[in-house]
């Protein structure tokens, strides 16, 4: 497999090479006719000026044929060497006629007595005697033949053409290479990282070294790296959680079992009742789990119907009020009026509102409230459950969604929760197309509010 690199040195190259050689046999080509025509134009000029001399002397264009006309080489069909003005006749290369365009010089095609056709005599040479106009010279044009200097100056600029091409090649070369290696070094750079990816070093930055696609590029793989370093360190700080987490539970009961095996605890209601309670805890943990887990991946199902929001703070309030009762908190309930249904999967919805009525009545004191609001917002409706709690310190408030966050680890755990009850309603709030935030005060209760679009909105 050839490189990169070489791929756009060999394509630099051809592309310089073709240039150079067209531009050059253009030019070679082009050289050569036009010193052909000015060689052409002018001879025509010398044998207009020595027929403009012969008729100031002679007075008449007879005998004009005995005469050897200089110039007329460069004219001949077969090159310097060959032929000469005299006597010329219809096959000879020039032919002069008088001021009317009658030919008294034979050659060029044209006999004695002939009319040279007007562009003939457009192409001709006037000839001059003395400021008057005498007659014409005509050359029939023909492909040049050079003279034996002519020949060398043309070969010399031939070879001038052939340099240019080798130097200009050259120079592409060099060139070809410099920005060959300038183009590639931002792939191979990528390939060197890329390479470490697939190896298992994740963390991996690539210098962005421009705006364009390479750029970009460089860029997208700076940000997958990053991303992919993230979902490994989530996912690390996910299972040693979980394993925390499930440790708990698990100890209690395997200490309780044991103890009950030695004898150690006596088997009464009690002991079986906390071994059941923490088996209960980690069926719960398990069941959460499982749940978060299926709306991570977008495996959740859910069985939308419209909804009247109102209704469904009705029925959670309902099924809290004994834990409400039994810790001397009212639950109140305010439903705006005229609230637009929401398409929604009702039982998750009633998980969502549950979680989140679990925790404030779980940080409320005793003989506070709890309110559950459902407002119109706009294309949306927003339900918010206010508690009486001690509130959410505001570095905490970003924090508090996140998977087994718990703002004070020991006491939380011991009263029931799993760390993951926030979590679970944000994500099947967003898979509702939902927003779920808190906002809180530290001493004067938090609210958690839902905000999820209205049906036809
Ligand atoms: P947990 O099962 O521990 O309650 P959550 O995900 O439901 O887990 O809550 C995460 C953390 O957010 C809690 O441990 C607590 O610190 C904080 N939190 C949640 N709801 C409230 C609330 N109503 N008042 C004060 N803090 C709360």
């Amino acid at each position: 497999m050839r490189s990169l690199s070489f791929k756009l040195i060999i394509s630099f190259l051809v592309v310089s090479l073709v240039g150079t050689l067209l531009v050059a046999v253009l030019a070679g080509q082009a050289t050569a006719d036009e010193f052909g025509q000015f060689v052409f134009d002018r001879d025509l000029e010398s044998l207009a000026s020595q027929a403009g001399e012969y008729y100031q002397i002679h007075g008449h264009w007879g005998g004009a044929d005995e005469v050897r006309w200089q110039g007329t080489r460069s004219m001949m069909p077969g090159g310097m060497n060959q032929g000469s003005g005299r006597g010329m006749g219809p096959g000879g290369m020039m032919a002069i006629a008088d001021v009317n365009g009658v030919v008294v010089l034979s050659g060029a095609g044209h006999r004695v007595g002939e009319k040279l056709a007007p562009v003939e005599i457009a192409q001709g040479k006037a000839i001059e005697s003395e400021g008057e106009f005498v007659g014409t010279v005509y050359v029939r044009p023909i492909s040049f033949r050079p003279s034996l200097a002519e020949e060398a100056f043309l070969a010399r600029v031939n070879r001038i053409l052939l340099l240019a091409t080798v130097i200009a090649t050259g120079v592409a070369l060099v060139l070809g290479v410099l920005i060959a290696r300038a183009l590639t070094q931002p792939l191979r750079e990528l390939t060197v990282a890329t390479r470490a990816v697939a190896a298992g070093d994740l963390a991996q930055q690539v210098a962005v070294r421009s705006q364009d696609e390479l750029g970009e590029l460089a860029h997208s793989f700076n940000q997958m790296s990053a991303d992919l370093v993230r979902a490994r360190d989530t996912r690390r700080q996910m299972t040693a959680d979980i394993a925390h987490e499930l440790r708990t539970p698990l100890s209690i009961i395997l200490g309780h079992a044991e103890a009950l095996h030695d004898g150690v605890l006596p088997p009464t209601q009690e002991t079986f009742y906390i071994i059941h309670d923490e088996a209960q805890r980690l069926n719960r943990q398990i069941e959460d789990l499982r749940t978060l887990t299926l709306a991570d991946a977008g495996e959740l199902s859910l069985t939308r119907r419209l909804s009247a929001p109102g209704a469904m703070l009705e029925r959670a309030a309902a099924a809290h009020a004994p834990h409400a009762a039994q810790k001397g908190i009212s639950l109140e309930l305010d439903v705006a009026p005229d609230l637009p249904e929401i398409d929604v999967d009702p039982d998750r919805m009633a998980q969502v509102i549950s979680n989140l009525l679990d925790n404030a009545l779980r940080y409320t004191p005793s003989g506070q409230r709890v309110r559950l609001s459902a407002l119109k917002g706009e294309k949306t409706v927003r339900l918010v459950i206010q508690d009486s709690g001690p509130g959410i310190a505001a570095e905490q408030l970003g924090r508090i969604f996140d998977r087994f966050y718990r703002a004070d680890k020991s006491r939380q755990r011991d009263e029931g929760g799993s760390g993951l009850g926030l979590a679970i309603a944000k994500s099947l709030v967003l898979r509702h197309q939902g927003q779920i935030w808190a906002e809180s005060q530290p001493g004067q209760g938090s609210a958690f509010i839902v905000e999820l679009p209205a049906a036809g909105g």
